[in-house]
């Protein structure tokens, strides 16, 4: 079937009032970025529903890029006819369409709505005429009102006569933009790239920071960690990349501390690094992917520990979900066969064999005055670098290259 368009219908925001306009203009902004490998294709962003139109570009890879974007709660690919369509013209795109899906033994209905009250045939002549049309032109095939397999849906408008009859669930969420600016804290794991993903869900769009120890962590750990946020720009745009070098803070605090206390200050560190880096960027919160139980930095009392060094909001999309949970998610937005990659995290590298799972607050506190808090923190943050990161941006390839060249 060569499609015209595809017709997109608002997920959550059209419930949001006067936020409204805002909504729809970050949604069409959002689904404008996605499609820029498709220049022909024209996005009209309109109050009610949004048309992409096609321009001879095929529906297909349009509609994988627009399954990505949040904001959607369904999307149909659409045959666009003049708004002068003679009832035989629908017919015959109708019966194409329906041919298209048809599996022996379905049912079918047709649903018109009529906005062009000029046009010759109400309603229910033309449910009638292209419905009986469909009834000799496939055998087998049978009407049904309530829940049809087939929905058939022909809308007269002003503007033209459109049909679909396949509906493709969104990516539902709110439009990446529309919810604020905060930061994520991006490990090389599965779980922060799945709460990242969940953070842009609710429309807000993320920095990633992330914590590296060279030499204890390797060039291709950053690099893995690069290409996670690679394949979540797919969802939020461009995305700013915030490598925070560790390694100092690390051997500091493995030099000064008790062992029992170690994971909870190095964390105490980070949190305050990231808290720092939050407000220097007008972000306003900070997205973690802990779970709670998970290890023992994600107890309650390790948390009430470590979120003691900041008002920040901390948000920890994931709190509640089993790791079985987190690995389909991971799954889906295709960052779980990166996630795994063997190349060691700088927490798994400093983590004491057995790190307190209940840390004392009072206690952390002291312990902690055992470092230079200030001019470790300082240090840290004169050697952030950062990297714009795009969707299909390789970094562990482009990586290998350099290695291959060098042998
Ligand atoms: P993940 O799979 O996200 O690494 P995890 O279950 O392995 O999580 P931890 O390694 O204890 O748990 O990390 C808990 C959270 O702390 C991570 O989800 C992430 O938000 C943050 N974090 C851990 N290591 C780093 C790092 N190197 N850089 C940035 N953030 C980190
Ligand atoms: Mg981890």
């Amino acid at each position: 079937m060569e499609y015209s368009e595809i017709m997109v219908r608002y997920g959550e925001l059209s419930t949001k009032g006067k936020n409204r306009k805002e909504f729809i203009r970050q949604l069409g902004q959002n689904i404008r970025n996605v499609l820029k490998p498709f220049p022909a294709v024209v996005v009209k962003a309109q109050r009610d529903r949004l048309h992409v139109v096609l321009n001879d570009q095929p529906a297909q890879p349009v509609m994988d890029a627009l399954q990505q974007v949040f904001g959607i709660e369904t999307f149909s690919p659409v045959v666009k006819l003049p708004k002068d369509a003679s009832l035989a013209d629908i017919q015959q795109t109708a019966k194409q369409m329906i041919k298209e899906q048809y599996q022996p033994g379905q049912t079918f209905k047709i649903s018109t709505r009529r906005q062009n009250k000029n046009y010759p045939l109400n309603t229910y002549g033309i449910d009638d005429g292209v419905g009986s049309y469909i009834l000799e032109a496939i055998p087998g095939i049978r009407v049904q009102m309530k829940h049809p397999d087939i929905n058939l849906q022909i809308d007269v408008r002003l503007s033209g006569i459109y049909l679909s009859s396949i509906t493709i669930p969104g990516a539902l969420g709110l439009p990446v933009g529309t919810g604020g600016r905060a930061t994520m804290m991006l490990s090389g794991g599965i779980d922060s790239p799945v709460a990242a993903y969940l953070a842009m869900k609710r429309g807000v769009k993320v920095d990633m920071i992330h914590f590296f120890s060279p030499p204890y962590t390797s060039q291709q750990a950053l690099a893995k960690a690069k290409d996670l946020a690679a394949k979540l720009a797919a969802f939020g745009g461009t995305i700013d990349f915030i490598q925070v070098p560790f390694t100092k803070v690390q051997e500091e605090v493995k030099k000064r501390v008790p062992e029992g206390y170690l994971m909870t200050i190095q964390r105490r560190m980070m949190l305050r690094l990231a808290a720092a880096i939050t407000i220097d960027r007008h972000c306003n919160g900070v997205f973690t992917g802990e779970s709670l139980g998970q290890v023992a930095s994600q107890t309650l009392e390790s948390m009430r520990a470590i979120n003691d060094v900041t008002s920040l909001p901390v948000l920890r999309p994931l709190i509640s979900l089993d790791k079985t949970e987190i690995i389909k998610i991971a799954r889906e937005i295709d960052t779980y066969d990166l996630s795994i990659m063997p190349f060691e995290d700088c927490c798994t590298i400093f983590t004491p064999p057995a790190p307190k799972t209940k840390p004392d607050l009072e206690k952390t506190r002291e312990f902690e005055k055992l470092v230079d808090v200030d001019g470790l923190m300082q240090e840290a943050l004169a050697g952030i670098e950062v990297t714009k990161i795009n969707v299909g941006d390789d970094y562990l390839n482009s990586q290998e290259d350099v290695f291959a060249e060098l042998l």
